[in-house]
């Protein structure tokens, strides 16, 4: 068997293995689709979760000094005043007097419409507002006006003092939130690279403004740490110091971590910010409310400033594929599969009687599966935690299911066979190697004898 890198993959082999085997299709496919929006299928749902919960178990539930929270995506207009976006979270937005076609003036080169190909047809950019407004209640007025979230930041912010006055937590502490985050965007492209409605992971961690440099040095090693468990290459990963001139007006440091992605390029996947105490100092001045942490010591009082990782749910799930795709042969038949970490892999282990149509096996195999699927008490085996993550295939040959399960991903498929029913013993196939070995099916339940699962 030949392994090599996979070089030459593109986007659309992604974006068709994800509609195809259910991972993404287009959002209001049937009617023609969306532009911008996605919808994830069972197997990308898995996905999604199993990276959202890993950044979650990482970030907050294996750390002391965070605290989660989960904000409505409504928020009183005030907030996004305060907060400049209003005003300020918009893109140069350009249209072409020829094809009406309307682009995004800073990701083009305007001497030439890149639709219909004439030059000179774009006039000076209008600054578009990113926001997607909307009314709440039943009277539309200036009032009721409300904006579908643009980030999952500000909801933490606006929490930043409830939190304080329930925990009282020592300083520094970070407040985390995952959740949906809309932006009208001039041209969403690049499958779900940018998206209208997508998904953050979001971090505001509190400081005390003379540590900031050091506690920003940790943020960029807790963030490698994560991005190595998502196995991503760290040859692929770029950090990229943002110059003055291109940061936020608030951020005195922005580090963009850009990864290479298939056909686009180095693009940037997550940003590290440190936002000073802009967004306190904002809703302090605008809200009335004191946003001072009183130091458990009796030291004076001060407003934190703030570090903030800032991670995109879609993008981190487009780097994830891009570099799990890998195309082989295996004895001189090619295939495509995922070499995805087991601990996100939407499958964990296929259960597969050898015939579908051999009673016996089936009955054998249906034993397997559901010890698998609902592990007992007493099994103490890794695969007691794969629970949901089991999947019956007694579709087509076994050499089909076995490229099937490659092609998302499942670490390993169990076969059941005749020699089954003598011996109680079953194939196990790895999805890297293709090799296939013996075990007893006992030793599918108890960790102890079962070293190699463990590798
Ligand atoms: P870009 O410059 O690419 O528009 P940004 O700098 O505006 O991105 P941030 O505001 O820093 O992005 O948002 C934080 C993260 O949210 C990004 O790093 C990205 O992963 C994700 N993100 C932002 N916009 C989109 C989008 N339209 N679709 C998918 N993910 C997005």
């Amino acid at each position: 068997m030949s392994q090599e890198a996979s070089k030459g993959v593109s986007l659309e082999a992604i974006a068709s293995l994800c509609k195809r085997r259910g991972f993404i299709y287009q959002g209001s496919d049937v009617y023609g689709g969306l532009a911008g929006t996605w919808d994830y299928g069972p197997l990308g749902v898995a996905l999604k979760r199993n990276i959202m919960n890993l950044w979650w178990k990482m970030f907050v539930e294996e750390r002391d000094d965070m605290l989660g929270v989960d904000a409505a995506i409504l928020m009183n207009q005030k907030v996004w005043q305060a907060s400049g976006h209003t005003e300020t979270f918009t893109d140069p937005l350009v249209e072409c007097s020829n094809c009406h076609g309307r682009f995004r003036a800073d990701k083009i080169d305007a001497s030439q419409c890149p639709s219909c190909g004439q030059k000179g047809t774009f006039g000076e950019p209008r600054q578009f507002n990113m926001m997607f407004k909307t009314n709440v209640g039943a009277i539309e007025d200036e009032n009721s006006i409300s904006y579908l979230r643009p980030e999952t930041a500000q909801g933490i912010f606006t929490n930043y003092k409830n939190v304080v006055d329930s925990f009282y937590p020592d300083v520094p502490f970070g407040i985390a939130q995952q959740g949906k985050a809309f932006r009208n965007e001039i041209s969403p492209r690049d499958f779900v690279f940018r998206s209208r409605e997508f998904e953050q992971m979001e971090i505001e961690y509190f400081v005390n403004k003379n540590d900031w440099e050091k506690e920003f040095e940790k943020w960029v090693k807790d963030i490698e740490h994560y991005l190595i468990e998502l196995g991503l290459p760290t040859s692929k990963v770029h950090k990229v110091e943002v110059p003055e001139a291109e940061r936020a007006h608030y951020s005195k440091r922005t580090i963009d971590f850009e990864f290479d992605f298939p056909s686009i390029g180095r693009d940037e996947l997550l940003g590290l910010a440190y936002r000073t105490d802009f967004d306190l100092m904002n809703i302090q001045k605008a809200s009335g409310k004191s946003m001072e942490y009183r130091p458990k010591d009796g030291g004076k009082p001060f407003v934190p400033h703030v570090i903030e990782p800032s991670f995109g749910v879609e993008r981190t799930i487009m780097a994830v594929l891009s570099a799990a795709y890998t195309n082989d042969e295996v004895n001189g038949e090619k295939r495509s599969y995922l070499k995805i970490p087991p601990q996100l892999a939407p499958v964990k282990v296929a259960v597969s009687p050898l015939l579908k149509n051999k009673p016996e096996l089936v009955k054998k195999a249906r034993e397997v599966y559901d010890m698998l699927k609902n592990p007992p008490v007493e099994m103490t085996a890794p695969r007691n935690l794969y629970k949901g993550a089991v999947m019956w295939d007694d579709n087509g040959n076994i050499g089909k299911r076995y490229r099937r399960q490659d092609e998302i991903g499942t670490p390993e498929c169990l076969t059941i066979d005749f020699q089954t029913l003598e011996d109680n013993t079953i194939t196990i196939r790895d999805r890297d190697t293709t090799n296939q070995t013996r075990i007893p099916i006992d030793h599918l339940k108890m960790k102890s004898s079962f070293i190699e699962f463990e590798k």
